[in-house]
């Protein structure tokens, strides 16, 4: 059986039938309350000279606050605060390049990413988008990134998207709402410190913790399972029923939370989401729905495919007295049912993974628009 290895080149492998992914993982991890407090020990040799800076990308939720007290500046560092009330776009990435690289006469030392699953995409792709030539939506896809990205790092300040550990960064473009996904695109260092989540408010703090359980329910219940996938499925499923149907403290629950999404993005690294994850992006793409939301709005509805997940959504759903919005889809044309219904059955790998070869037998636009319309 002829595969193709990492360089492209095919080699001769006999018996061998799969072409397997040979995946980046983030080299440095630090984890543990307050570790916020080494930021600046660990940028410090990553410095390339004073006239290099670290430029902080920070959710703007934090101005003001405490946390910003203590982002470790030094020379012309530059804090950049950014909403997350939208989900990132490609033209936002392309207007935050063109201001740093307006600003400073040299590339930056690295770009750290402060905040959800928003501000960490956006430093990804700033990172990249500062060595690689044209604009950002010309590399929404698999590898199409050429040029190795700058040194960029990422702090999580809510739990569940994995975007701290993924080699994705997921953004909305004139086109389609598609990640750049690369070898370059992932973290050279997370700092993972739980206290940074405490000011979550509660419904954010369920809708992004369910995007992490309802990574586990699609890899574990998709055909491209595989014994590395499973073991890193199965940890922070376990982990997310502690932490939504225990008995935790919130510290204990804010930390095994953090580690559930590190393993439920470890998960689908090697796996794939699915139902849930191709219909919400059709949401997202014409709604504007953000990401956590827009899973638990359709996933809801997927009894057929996922009968034990959503029963265990329901409950934990219940447990923490969340009420899901109504009617979202109540005034929508025909119109816009085929644009998301279009964007979703667009997410091949996602509908192979979760229904097989032969998906298309199982799902199609009708189906689509039946499960659309309980929205
Ligand atoms: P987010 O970054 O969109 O933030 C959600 C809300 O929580 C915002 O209002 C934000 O200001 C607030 N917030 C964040 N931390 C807070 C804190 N400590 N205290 C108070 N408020 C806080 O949330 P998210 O759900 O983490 O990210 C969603 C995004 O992640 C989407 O754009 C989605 O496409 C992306 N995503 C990426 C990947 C990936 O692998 N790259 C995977 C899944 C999702
Ligand atoms: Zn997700």
């Amino acid at each position: 059986m002829n595969v193709k290895s990492n360089n492209n080149i095919t080699i001769n492998y006999p018996g061998l039938m799969t072409n397997y992914k040979n995946f980046p993982m983030v080299p440095r991890v630090i984890f543990g309350q307050g570790c916020f407090g080494q930021l600046g020990e660990i940028l410090m040799p990553k410095r390339i000279h004073s006239e290099a800076p670290f430029i902080f990308l920070v959710d703007d939720v934090f101005e003001g606050s405490e946390l910003v007290s203590r982002i470790p500046l030094i020379f012309n560092d530059q804090i950049i605060f950014i909403s997350a009330d939208e989900e990132p776009k490609t033209d936002q990435v392309d207007v935050l390049v063109n201001k740093i690289k307006n600003d400073f006469a040299e590339l930056p030392s690295g770009i750290i990413g402060i905040g959800g699953g928003t501000l960490l995409d956006l430093a990804k792709a700033v990172a990249i988008m500062l060595t690689n030539r044209g604009n950002a939506y010309e590399y929404q896809g698999w590898d199409l990134v050429k040029k190795p990205s700058i040194y960029h790092v990422g702090i999580p300040t809510i739990s569940g998207t994995g975007a701290e550990v993924s080699r994705t960064t997921v953004l909305l473009g004139p086109e389609k709402k598609l990640g750049i996904n690369s070898d370059y695109t992932t973290f050279d260092q997370v700092l993972m410190d739980p206290d940074l989540t405490q000011g979550v408010p509660k419904e954010q703090w369920f809708y992004t913790g369910m995007d992490c359980f309802i990574h586990c329910i699609e890899s574990l219940n998709g055909t491209f399972l595989n014994a590395f996938s499973q073991s890193y499925g199965e940890k922070s499923l376990e982990l997310c029923k502690e932490v939504y149907l225990g008995d935790l403290t919130e510290e204990d629950a804010r930390d095994k939370l953090m580690m559930a999404s590190w393993h439920g993005g470890m998960s689908i690294a090697y796996s794939q989401v699915g139902v849930a994850h191709a219909m919400s992006y059709g949401l997202s793409y014409l709604l504007g729905v953000r990401h956590g939301i827009g899973n638990c709005l359709v996933f809801q509805h997927l009894e057929e495919f996922y009968p034990e997940g959503v029963e265990l959504f329901n409950e934990m759903k219940e447990k923490h007295n969340i009420q899901l919005p109504k009617g979202i889809c109540n005034e929508l044309t025909n119109n816009d049912f085929d644009i998301m219904i279009n964007v979703a059955l667009s997410l091949v790998p996602l509908w192979e993974n979760a229904l097989g070869s032969e998906w298309r037998n199982i799902i199609n636009p009708e189906k689509l628009k039946s499960i659309y319309q309980k929205i």
